[in-house]
C-alpha cells in the first residue's frame, strides 16, 4: 500500500504556530530499513506507542508501511484502533494486553493482547472458546524486570499446556531493563532466561530486542525484533555513537529581540542575573510544548542551547509555560529579529543533547512535543 505522506501538515499554520516542528519521514523510512538490515535474519518490527514516539501515529505508520514494515506494537487498545484505521492489514500487538472486558473489541479490530499475566490469559482464553476461534495473542515472559510478564515459572506451566489452550499465542516476547548500558550483568543473564524459556513454547517465533538489543547485543535478536527509540532518530545505547538519522527539528518563533541591562534579571523567580548588558530574544515555546522547565538556566547552572542565526546561544532563566528566553547578545544585531526562528532542536543539537540538559533521554523529549506546534512532514 501506498500512501502520499509528503509533505503534509498538521497543527496551526506556521505564522500562527509557537514553532515549527518539522518531521523526517524519509529519515524515518531510512532509519527502519537500517535496523532490518541489522537485524536480518530476523524480522524488523516497529514500535509505534505513545502516538508514534508523539510524531504522529498515522504519518509515522504509513511512512514505515511504506517502507516495508507489517509488524507494529502499540501499547493501549485506543492507539491499536488508531493504527488498524491507518493500516488495515498489518500485524499489531498491544503491550499493555488486556484489560477487563476489551476481549470483543481486539476481535473486532483484528488486533493482539500481548498476555502477560494469568488473569488475562484464562479470559483471553475463555473468550476464544466461546468464539470457538483459535484467536492470535503474543505471550510476556518477564526475564528479570518486574513490569509486565509471566514468571518464569509461570511460562514454564503455560508451555506445558499449550496444546489445551483455545487461543493460539504467535509471539513470545520479553523485553530488557537495561540493554542501553550494553555492560550491564542483568543483560546476559536476561537473553539466557529467555532463550532456555522461549524455547520451551516450540513453533512460536521469539522476540526480545528492542532498539539498543538490537544494536547493542547481537544475540538477542531472536525471530523478531522490536525497535522503538531508533526508528525515531534518538540515542538507544548509552555513551556510544547513534548510527541512526535525526529525525526531528524544532524551531522556536522569536516574539520579539529586546536589551536588558547587567543586574536585571530573566524570568520567573528571578533565576538567573545578567552579567553583561545583553540581547535577549523571547521565545513563543515553554513547558507546555515539551521544553522542560529543567532546560531553564540560573545564576549557578546552565541550561540549554538553542541556534540563532548560526550560533550556539544560551537560554536563560526559567522555561514558562508558553514562553521562554535565549540570550543573543553574542548575534550581530542586525542577523535576529521579531518573527525569526531559534533551532532548539537540530542543525547538531539532538533530542538527546537537549534531554541530557533536563536530566532526561531522548525518548521522553519526544513524547512530550505537545500539540501546538505547526507540524511539517517531510520526505514521505
Ligand atoms: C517501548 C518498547 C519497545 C521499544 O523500545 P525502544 O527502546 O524504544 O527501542 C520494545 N518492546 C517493549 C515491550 C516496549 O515497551
Amino acid at each position: 500500500m501506498k500512501a502520499d505522506v509528503s509533505t503534509a501538515r498538521t497543527g496551526p499554520a506556521a505564522e500562527e504556530a509557537g514553532g515549527v516542528l518539522t518531521i523526517d519521514l524519509g529519515a524515518i523510512a531510512a532509519n527502519w530499513r537500517d535496523l532490518k538490515a541489522r537485524a536480518a535474519p530476523a524480522r524488523c518490527s516497529a514500535v509505534v506507542k505513545a502516538d508514534g514516539y508523539g510524531l504522529g501515529l498515522k504519518p509515522v505508520a504509513l511512512a514505515l508501511a511504506n517502507a516495508g514494515c507489517d509488524t507494529f506494537f502499540v501499547a493501549l487498545l485506543d492507539e491499536a484502533r488508531r493504527l488498524r484505521a491507518a493500516l488495515p492489514t498489518a500485524t499489531i500487538y498491544v503491550l499493555d494486553g488486556l484489560m477487563p472486558g476489551t476481549a470483543g473489541e481486539f476481535r473486532k479490530l483484528r488486533v493482539e493482547p500481548v498476555l502477560g499475566s494469568w488473569p488475562e490469559i484464562d479470559e483471553w482464553d475463555a473468550f476464544a472458546r466461546e468464539c470457538g476461534e483459535p484467536l492470535p495473542a503474543a505471550i510476556h515472559i518477564d526475564t528479570g524486570m518486574v513490569r509486565l510478564g509471566l514468571t518464569p515459572q509461570e511460562a514454564q506451566v503455560l508451555a506445558e499446556r499449550m496444546r489445551l489452550l483455545n487461543f493460539k499465542p504467535n509471539l513470545v516476547m520479553s523485553h530488557f531493563a537495561c540493554a542501553d548500558e550494553p555492560k550491564h550483568p542483568l543483560n546476559a543473564k536476561q537473553i539466557s532466561v529467555f532463550r532456555e524459556l522461549s524455547a520451551l513454547f516450540s513453533g512460536v517465533p521469539a522476540s526480545l530486542a528492542n532498539s539498543a538489543g538490537l544494536l547493542a547485543h547481537k544475540n538477542s535478536h531472536f525471530d523478531l525484533v522490536r525497535p522503538g527509540i531508533s526508528i525515531y532518530g534518538g540515542c538507544a545505547v548509552t555513551g556510544e555513537d547513534n548510527p541512526m538519522r535525526p529525525v526531528v527539528r524544532l524551531d522556536l518563533r522569536i516574539l520579539q529581540v529586546r536589551q536588558a541591562a547587567k543586574d536585571e534579571s530573566v524570568g520567573y523567580g528571578a533565576t538567573q542575573a545578567l552579567r553583561r548588558d545583553s540581547r535577549i530574544a523571547i521565545c513563543a515555546a515553554g513547558y507546555a510544548d515539551g521544553v522542560f522547565r529543567a532546560v531553564g538556566s540560573s545564576d549557578s547552572r546552565n541550561g540549554a542551547e538553542a541556534i540563532v542565526a548560526g550560533r550556539r546561544c544560551p537560554l536563560v532563566g526559567r522555561v514558562s509555560m508558553d514562553l521562554l528566553a535565549i540570550d543573543v547578545t553574542d548575534v550581530p544585531e542586525a542577523d535576529v529579529k521579531r518573527g525569526d526562528f531559534a533551532t532548539l532542536v537540530g542543525d547538531g543539537i539532538s533530542v538527546d543533547d537537549f534531554a541530557a540538559h533536563a536530566g532526561t533521554i531522548g525518548y521522553e523529549t519526544l513524547t512530550s512535543l505537545g500539540q501546538r506546534y505547526a507540524r511539517i512532514y517531510c520526505g514521505g
